[in-house]
């Protein structure tokens, strides 16, 4: 029979697939799978829409099953199949994508979507068989057909027989070598992990005879080997559960199970979004910050699965950095998939989506300071800071969304406070809201230039982090109230004019003078003040912000 060649694009792409587009093998099988699971969708529509059919839920699965003699590898699905026409367009040509015809065709409306929008999954087979053969019955089709490659150089098709709806995929698996090892997808445990790995929230019965020793009937230590039929995968996701079904140690568990952390979550954020782009969430604010985060390492982002089918690990679009503390997953049945659904470009889908989910963790930390202030201090403890990175970082972007979120400690209050506590808190004749920067809270007492805020009653916000005035001077203000530094030169005190050198005593004025001298270049000037009760002297700047800073930005290179 002549072979007949792939389209030119696909023959290309073929190449690049073999040669792994992906960055792990494993994932041939879910793509696999998300192909079985999109023919049931189709299949399932079908059988839902036209009347002469029966419709028996419990028609639709999909069957793994291996041969290790023969090193063969078959995916088995109950789904609409493919005729002779849709064998060669849509397994002969790359990126020309069946799913999202048969989309347009019938206009799918909720819950009868289907996975993949842009063909390339199936060629994902290549990367661990060398010969892929698929046989399929089309529901519009009595003859089934074989569909049979060995790669880059084509494929045939000929008239076969096979008795009900549906495919059969099955991949002879390449000979392996010391670092490629293919027979791990020989292995049934070994695919029970990948299948529940990647496959878990299918939501149809993935199906596997899985060989086990059990105790045999009426005998306490006698086993048998039981070959028995097993549904792999748990089909409902916790996310698109019901809340109200799940309990806060579910969330808990789902936590641990999905190792996003080895500390218990803080709280948990179940987001369940039906509008433009639909989508379920399952957030977590961690409790304790991983040892790297602070660092480069650190990786951001969520598990974005696409209708239960897992996509990315981290997809750090979902998340802005001011956040990227916040561990979990977004499942859309909205998004279309590219070409590698590892690299995926659907930035004003996931914009959306980032954006509401935004909106979702602000309010729930927001609710946590109001209602819990001992675990809102926790949070703030471990992730604190990466919130006033986020004030600073963004051009003052991010201040809408953060300010309500930050904490300083307050010279009367003695413990951390909001910057809406301290305005609510402020004098009727204070201006500014004033804080001190310095190594410790201690030493920040000792500053004589706190000495005159404190003596008109005022609060200090004490800034301990090397970011925390750097977050406040891009904040600028608060509720129209702007922050002043206590080591500032003009401190704001309307009634408090100072005494000029000029209108001093002689003896006075030649003290100054000589200290003027003795210092020279050293300082811009030496003044007398008031704001001094039991300090002889202090430093202050002319400009608005503190020495410390000064000190931090002398020490940026320019
Ligand atoms: P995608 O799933 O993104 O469309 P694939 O390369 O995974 O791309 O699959 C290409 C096309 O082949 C699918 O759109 C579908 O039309 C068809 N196809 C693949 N596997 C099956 C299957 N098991 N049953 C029916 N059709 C299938
Ligand atoms: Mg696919």
């Amino acid at each position: 029979m002549a072979k007949q060649q792939f389209e030119a694009e696909s023959k290309r792409l073929l190449d690049l697939m073999i040669n792994s587009i992906y960055s792990k093998r494993e994932v041939f099988l879910r793509e696999l799978i998300s192909n079985a699971s999109d023919a049931i969708d189709k299949m399932y529509y079908y059988a839902l829409t036209d009347d002469q059919i029966t419709f028996d839920p419990n028609d639709y699965y999909i069957r793994v099953d291996v041969d290790q003699d023969n090193r063969q590898l078959t995916v088995k699905d109950t789904g609409i199949g493919m005729t002779k026409d849709e064998l060669e367009n849509n397994l002969g040509v790359i990126a020309k994508s069946g799913s999202l015809a048969f989309k347009h065709e019938n206009e799918i409306k909720d819950g009868h979507d289907i996975i993949g929008q842009f063909g390339v999954g199936f060629y994902a087979a290549f990367m661990v068989a060398d010969q892929v053969s698929v046989t399929s019955k089309s529901v519009h089709s009595d003859t089934a057909y074989l569909w049979h490659s060995e790669g880059a150089d084509g494929y045939t098709i000929e008239p076969t027989t096979k008795d009900s709806i549906g495919t059969t995929i099955t991949l002879t698996l390449k000979e392996g070598s010391e670092d490629e090892d293919y027979d791990q997808f020989l292995d049934p445990n070994q695919l029970q992990t990948i299948i529940k790995k990647y496959s878990d929230f299918i939501r149809y019965p993935i199906k596997m005879e899985l060989t086990e020793q059990k105790l045999k009937d009426d005998s306490e230590e006698e086993y048998e080997t039981v070959v028995e039929d097993k549904t792999i995968n748990s089909m409902v996701p916790i996310w698109k559960k019901n809340k109200s079904e799940l309990t806060d140690d579910d969330y808990k568990q789902f936590y641990h199970e999905k190792h996003y952390g080895f500390d218990e979550p803080l709280e948990h954020i179940h987001v369940s979004v039906d509008g433009n782009i639909r989508y379920q969430a399952i957030l977590y604010i961690p409790e304790k910050a991983p040892f790297n985060y602070y660092s480069q390492e650190y990786e951001k982002g969520l598990e974005l699965y696409s209708n239960g089918v897992l996509i990315m690990n981290k997809a750090p679009e979902l998340l802005p950095d001011y956040f990227s503390f916040v561990k979990g997953l977004v499942d859309s049945e909205d998004l279309s998939l590219n070409i590698s659904r590892e690299m995926l470009q659907h930035d004003r889908q996931l914009k959306l989506i980032e954006k509401n989910l935004v909106k979702k963790i602000k309010q729930e930390l927001l609710k946590m300071l109001r209602n819990d202030r001992e675990k809102y201090e926790t949070f703030y403890d471990s992730f604190g800071r990466q919130l006033k990175y986020g004030v600073y970082s963004d051009f003052g972007q991010n201040k809408e969304t953060l300010q309500d979120l930050l904490l300083f400690y307050s010279s009367t209050e003695e413990k951390l406070v909001t910057l809406d506590e301290y305005v609510e808190r402020m004098k009727d004749d204070q201006t500014y809201i004033y804080y001190a920067t310095g190594e410790n809270h201690t030493r920040i007492d000792r500053l004589p230039q706190t000495e005159m805020v404190k003596d008109k009653g005022y609060e200090i916000l004490y800034f301990t982090d090397e970011v925390d005035e750097f977050a406040i001077k891009m904040l600028a203000e608060y509720e129209g109230k702007a922050f002043k530094s206590v080591s500032s030169g003009d401190l704001g005190f309307e009634d408090e004019e100072d005494t000029k050198v000029d209108d001093l005593p002689e003896t006075d004025q030649a003290v100054f003078n000589k200290m003027k001298e003795i210092l020279g270049d050293k300082v811009k000037d030496v003044k007398p003040s008031k704001r001094l009760k039991s300090h002889p002297v202090c430093l202050t700047n002319q400009g608005d912000i503190s020495i410390e800073m000064e000190k931090v930005l002398s020490m940026m290179p320019d």
